[in-house]
């Protein structure tokens, strides 16, 4: 008999799928695998990697079913589930930047995730605030790694202050466990003066240190407050804490590099803007493994433009405009320089202030829909303009819920979102395609 607790849902099936042969089909319950409940996603991609297998369904009209099938190895069940409970957190940080943000934005933005199930599958950072032992045991059992931890301080009565949550478990034991199971991770640490800088900074790169190779990366990431913060009433973050930090941060990656053959922890891209020191080059980052956490983006973004100057058409006399946000404004003229050298072209900085979370965020990520429009909106000068691609989500809607799609229309010369200038200019040459965007 087919259980009636936990179970996942199907939301679609491949064509000529294992599933779609069995008649799994949307709304489908898969009930257990193998006598094993399912909880969620992980349940289902664990379980169905053996070969041989008993599937226990509830088909969306109620009937009972159970599968036995051998299957082929390397083939998937071709089943997409339905997307998991996200498991919301127990804290309120300080520094927490949904707390920060106003009101009016993409709904998703306020959910305040805290799943190591999302750590694992996305590289979305997790604080194990929320974590039982029940968790432990799974990440263990299904090896989750690596995985990616807001360690932020490890001394625990710190880490409580700065997670505004008495009840946070010893982050310390928690990730001795983890280590001794064999599970790696990268730990970042939001930085909030006062809090977790100074001694409880160098605890915390001890504590770390000693769990040798079960820490591959350390972000060490600037306090970002907007002007919506309401909950950290100290210090903001500024250049001579900055300072203070890189070299604290040098300091451990001097050590590290000397010991363990790579720098193990990193500042992040902002931390050197606001200390006002050179960033790095690429080949400090090794193979970049916080850059979607803003560490070495510059530098990547750098040598995405050097290695792709040479395959741009020339674009003689063309006025391009290039939108950006005000972290960037030192970075953004010797990119454009090379960037017109190579194709001839007259290209525009346009610095754009957030106007929406206040001139505290400089980040050309942050921006938002009504800003671009309203910098680009009387500039009938120019022939083109680009924006920053990492302001706008999958579905194509900026921050504050504006869709591209939209600001595209109202404005006179064609715009498209760019991640590293290249992209978009290599087709600069070749005949456009009316209504096609990039
Ligand atoms: S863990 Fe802290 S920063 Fe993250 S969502 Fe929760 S309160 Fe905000």
């Amino acid at each position: 008999m087919v259980g009636v607790g936990r179970m996942v849902r199907v939301k679609g099936v491949q064509d000529g799928s294992i599933a779609e042969e069995l008649g799994i089909v949307p709304g489908t319950e898969l009930v257990s695998v193998n006598g094993r409940e399912l909880a969620d996603f992980l349940d289902w991609e664990f379980l169905t990697a053996d070969d041989e297998l008993v599937i226990e369904a509830r088909l969306p009209d109620g009937e009972a079913i159970i599968y036995e099938i051998e299957r082929p190895e390397g083939e998937s069940m071709g089943v997409e589930l339905e997307p998991p409970t996200i498991r919301r957190c127990a804290n309120r940080c300080e520094f927490c930047f949904i707390e920060g943000l106003p009101k009016g934005l993409r709904k998703p933005l306020y959910v305040r995730d805290d799943d190591y199930r999302l750590s694992f599958a996305y590289g979305n950072f997790a604080t194990l605030s929320n974590l039982k032992d029940r968790d432990i045991a799974r990440i263990l059992e299904y090896r989750l790694s690596p995985l990616y931890i807001s360690v932020h301080a490890t001394p625990w009565e710190a880490r409580k202050v700065l997670l505004n949550n008495p009840k946070v478990p010893n982050i310390v034991e928690q990730l001795n466990k983890l280590a001794g199971g064999g599970i790696q991770f990268h730990g970042q640490m939001v930085i909030v003066p006062g809090l977790n800088d100074g001694e409880v900074l160098e605890e915390s790169f001890r504590d770390l240190w000693a769990l040798d190779e079960a820490v591959l990366s350390v972000a060490i990431v600037p306090v970002g407050l907007t002007q919506f913060s309401h909950l950290y009433p100290g210090k903001s973050m500024d250049r001579a804490n900055a300072t203070t930090l890189l070299e604290t941060v040098d300091r451990w990656a001097d050590r590290a590099r000397a010991e363990r053959g790579h720098a193990w922890v990193y500042g992040s891209d902002e931390l050197y803007l606001l200390a006002e020191r050179p960033l790095p080059d690429a080949d400090y980052y090794s193979d970049f493994p916080q850059i979607e956490n803003g560490v070495g983006a510059v530098a990547a973004l750098r040598m995405r433009v050097r290695e792709g100057l040479s395959s741009l058409p020339r674009l003689d006399g063309r006025r391009i405009g290039v939108v950006t946000g005000v972290s960037m404004k030192g970075i953004m003229p010797e990119l454009l320089d090379q960037l017109s050298s190579a194709t001839g072209a007259l290209f525009q900085m346009i610095v754009v202030e957030n106007s929406l979370f206040g001139p505290t965020t400089t980040t050309a990520g942050l921006l938002v829909g009504a800003d671009i429009r309203g910098a680009l909106a009387d500039r009938h000068d120019l022939d083109l303009a680009l924006i920053p691609a990492e302001c706008i989500n999958d579905n194509g809607v900026f921050l504050d819920d504006e869709p591209f799609i939209t600001m595209r229309e109202q404005l006179t010369m064609p715009v498209y979102p760019s991640y590293d200038f290249i992209d978009v200019l290599v087709h600069e040459g070749e005949p456009r395609v009316a209504g096609v965007a990039a």
